[in-house]
């Protein structure tokens, strides 16, 4: 398949997965187990590689972090999903509701495979991004085709190789390829497709997809903020916050961008981040515990917003300096209380950087995040139960770690998926499973049809009406 990468060469791949998809038939669980295992046994053969390129596409993205991040979370998303499947796709048999129970009939609602899964990765987790959703969607049944990002490119061809030493393409396979490639991906009549990456494109997806009808799942972006309530101890929290936002950098989807705390405790906040960031990396450029910014245009982005707020005069707080021109590692750079038209007000900020902002009553911050839009995660830390649930109740979010940051996306057995310019839909679970499958209700007649004794069927007379 020399044409793989064009718009004709996905087309023709897709229609081969249609085509073999019909010819199966009914997809058993053996089937959807054993295709699971097969990515389970890809990775696990090809770990090391895949870390190697992950290295090599951050220019120097800490093996331990790859490790963790991309292989163990995905396969902790594909075992989940082999070990359960059986429980979620059988048939859900509905009680039976009048006047149904009088015609003797009887009704389920059936889980059927919706049939080619396109899905779409991003660089900054690009292994999970693809696999954890391949994971529910080979559960439901379906074939799938991945297209990895362009911007991990190194990651992208050693899992393509893996695929298809071990798959047929009939079943798995791999696109590659920049922009151009995704908008041709978007635009293909997927029975369903999956996006991960910026709100921005993925309003572009959702409009190319429409002209198909294809549903999608958007995994998008957004600030997602932190609260931390009076009742909160500063020093777990700010630990928490400078653990969360090391990982990979800040270039994470949910990693903590706005954190909200009472006026009186800013700056014990602002300190205990910077003592336990420099404890993580007593040294910036060259510490090869740190993930650098994956490439110039991201870090330039980055580093832009951090000189727009010190332009404005703006208390910005480094957690160290980093030596110009070698490599792409930054410091992390705490922006207090920056006005809402800075750059780093406006855009989430996916890197090495954290917005504090103070309040007199967290009140007030529960109403500026509910003037924006729906973030991905939200974050709440304190011990007042009532208040937890007061905010709880009046926030919406993708989902919400309690007392901590960055950890409910690990939760196999619940969704994970944004709302509202966050996103839609979500993967994860038995939730997961539901996303990639049809409810098909099923409705089956009983032996004696009652409408003609009740006067349901012409010619009427008043008999129904009396009854
Ligand atoms: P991006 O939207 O810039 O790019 C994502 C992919 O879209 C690219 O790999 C590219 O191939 C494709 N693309 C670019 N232009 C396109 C077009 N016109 N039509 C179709 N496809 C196009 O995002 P990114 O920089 O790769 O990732 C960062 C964003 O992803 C952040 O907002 C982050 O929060 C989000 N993200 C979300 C999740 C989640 O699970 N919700 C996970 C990781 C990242």
């Amino acid at each position: 398949m020399t044409q793989t990468n064009s718009s004709v060469g996905i087309r023709q791949l897709l229609d081969m997965q249609n085509q073999a998809f019909i010819a199966e038939g009914a997809v058993s669980a053996e089937v959807r187990v054993q295709r699971i295992q097969q990515v389970i046994d890809l990775l696990v053969e090809s770990k090391d590689a895949l870390c190697q390129a992950m290295g090599e596409d951050f220019g120097g993205r800490p093996a331990v972090f790859s490790l963790a991040n991309d292989i163990l979370g995905s396969l902790s998303s594909l075992k989940h999903a082999r070990d359960h499947l059986t429980e979620w796709l059988g048939d859900s048999v509905r009680p039976s509701v009048k006047p149904f129970d009088m015609f003797g009939a009887s009704a389920w609602v059936k889980y059927q495979p919706k049939g080619v899964i396109g899905i779409i990765g991003t660089w900054n987790a690009p292994l999970f991004t693809l696999l954890s959703p391949l994971a529910c969607a080979f559960a439901a049944g379906n074939r799938a085709v991945l297209k990895p990002s362009e911007i991990a490119p190194r990651t992208a061809q050693v899992l393509a190789q893996a695929v298809a030493k071990r798959f047929d393409p009939q079943v798995l396979a791999v696109v590659q390829g920049g922009p151009e490639v995704a908008a041709a991906f978007s635009e293909q009549p997927w029975s369903h497709l999956v996006f991960t990456g910026s709100t921005s494109v993925g309003k572009l997806i959702m409009g190319a997809a429409a002209k198909n009808l294809v549903p999608v799942t958007l995994e998008l972006g957004g600030k997602s903020p932190v609260l931390v309530g009076d009742s909160a101890d500063i020093a777990n929290v700010a630990e928490r916050i400078a653990v969360g936002k090391s990982l990979n950098s800040g270039q994470l989807c949910v990693s903590p961008d706005v954190v909200w705390v009472h006026e009186s405790r800013l700056q014990s906040l602002t300190d205990g981040i910077v003592a336990h960031y420099q404890s993580l990396y007593p040294s910036v450029t060259a510490n090869a515990d740190m993930t650098p910014v994956v490439n110039e245009r991201h870090h330039a982005r980055v580093s832009a917003y951090v000189q727009d707020a010190k332009d404005r005069g703006v208390q910005v707080v480094e957690t160290g300096a980093a030596q110009a021109g070698v490599d792409r590692r930054l410091p992390l750079s705490l922006v207090i209380n920056p006005p809402q038209d800075a750059e780093i007000s406006q855009h989430e900020i996916f890197g090495p950087a954290v917005v504090l902002r103070s309040f007199q009553n967290i009140r007030e911050a529960v109403a500026a995040i509910n003037q924006g839009d729906r973030p991905l995660a939200l974050y709440y830390f304190g011990s007042d139960e009532v208040e937890q649930n007061w905010i709880l109740d009046n926030t919406l979010s993708g989902g919400v770690s309690i007392n901590d940051v960055v950890m409910h996306p690990a939760l196999e057995d619940a969704p994970f998926g944004g709302v509202g310019a966050s996103g839609m839909g979500h993967y994860h679970g038995r939730e997961g499973f539901l996303e990639f499958s049809h409810a098909r209700s099923v409705y089956k007649a009983g032996s004696h049809d009652p409408r003609r004794e009740w006067g349901m069927l012409p010619p009427y007379n008043e008999q129904f009406a009396q009854m």
